[in-house]
């Protein structure tokens, strides 16, 4: 006799799925045009149209456990031809959303950083703490003579402050991503553990080299932005260990001349940064013909990490420029762009790469399990 399942629908997460993004997965009508023209859905685990059925009908838990919503790379191929306008790569998009609200630690964070109405006060935080220290340590003016940012806001003070913040930040990501691989592993009857190792070092390669965006066809030009994006800030936080060494290790302070080779790689990761952000939003702006909606989530973070290129770039040519009562507020700006990217991203749009590479390296033991 076949096994009997009682099916749990949870309405809420039909509507939060509605409401980030995905408010047209109730037009799906089971054709299966998206899983034959998905250039990454594999014969045997095709996808999206089964996720499209299961966020219809509200299985939360099943979804939210299921490491086949990562493997998609939201290429929206699948978007284009659907004949119902259902855009499930949006929906999809809603579901990863969705799981890293979920499993925020702590939850309120996840709805904090994740809600694009809330951002501005996201901001506010870090910006008026940043104010208070300067007050409270007598730095809250625009110091005298030669533009010096550590004049005005020491090195040791914000290594303090963000190396804390960082590290609790970091500390509650990998409780996040515990918690999300321990849901993979429950919903399935089989812990697949002895691929891990290899299963994890060919999804790094696919990463690195986004392999995977080359099957794209409607958004095959994302592949630039996003390199160029991901490798800028491998490069600033290489800039950021560089300048830290120089600093303790070699005595070398600030401001570094433009001609040290740590000064031209930084700049270039900015301008990577700067360039692949660029991309990305016109890229978005395009009419490609593509049934498909970026969230305001998405907006809103794409513009975020434009603002912190730009005010990273200004911070630079206004003090060459040598305009203090400018450079120094652009400073402090730019800081707040650097908290908001490196301190939240356990729960903003850079939170996808440590939920993408282990529910793609689960999906890979899986299978190999499987064969
Ligand atoms: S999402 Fe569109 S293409 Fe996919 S099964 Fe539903 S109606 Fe068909
Ligand atoms: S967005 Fe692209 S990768 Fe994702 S399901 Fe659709 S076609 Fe496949």
């Amino acid at each position: 006799m076949p096994e009997e399942r009682v099916l749990s629908p949870d309405i809420q997460f039909i509507r939060d799925l509605r409401k980030g993004g995905g408010e047209t997965l109730k037009k799906c009508y089971q054709c299966a045009t998206c899983s034959v023209v998905c250039p990454i859905s594999p014969d045997d685990k095709p996808f999206p149209r089964q996720q499209m059925v299961m966020a219809q009908w509200g299985l939360k838990d099943q979804l939210l456990s299921s490491p086949d919503i990562w493997t998609c790379h939201n290429c929206n191929d699948c978007s284009k031809y659907c004949p119902r306008g259902a855009r499930p790569g949006d929906v999809l998009s809603a579901m990863r959303q969705k799981v890293i609200k979920e499993n925020a630690i702590p939850r309120f964070m996840g709805s904090f950083v994740g809600d694009p109405r809330f951002t501005i006060f996201a901001l506010i935080v870090p910006f008026v703490f940043f104010l208070v220290v300067l007050g409270l340590t007598g730095h809250l003016h625009i110091p005298e003579g030669k533009i010096v940012y550590s004049k005005f806001f020491p090195i040791p003070m914000i290594e303090i402050i963000f190396m804390s913040a960082v590290g609790i930040a970091t500390l509650l990501y990998a409780f996040s991503l515990n918690r999300f691989w321990q849901n993979m592993t429950k919903a399935t009857d089989k812990p697949y553990l002895k691929t891990f190792g290899p299963a994890f070092v060919e999804t790094i390669k696919e990463f690195l080299f986004h392999r995977k965006f080359e099957k794209c066809e409607a958004n095959r030009d994302r592949k630039n932005g996003h390199m160029l994006v991901f490798y800028g800030f491998v490069g600033l936080a290489i800039t950021t260990t560089w300048i830290t060494v120089y600093y303790y290790a070699f005595k070398i302070h600030s401001p570094i001349s433009l001609g040290d080779p740590m000064k031209w790689f930084g700049n270039l990761s900015a301008l990577f940064l700067l360039v692949g952000i660029l991309l990305i939003i016109s890229n978005r702006m395009k009419d490609k013909g593509i049934d498909s909606k970026t969230s305001s989530f998405d907006w809103t973070f794409a513009i975020l990490i434009l603002l912190l290129a730009v005010t990273g770039i200004l911070t630079e040519l206004i003090r060459l420029a040598g305009i203090a009562s400018l450079a120094y507020p652009m400073y402090l700006l730019h800081l707040t762009f650097v908290f908001y990217t490196i301190v939240y991203f356990p729960y903003s749009k850079l939170a996808h790469m440590g939920y993408r590479t282990l529910a793609i390296t689960f999906a890979k033991m899986r299978d190999w399990d499987v064969e």
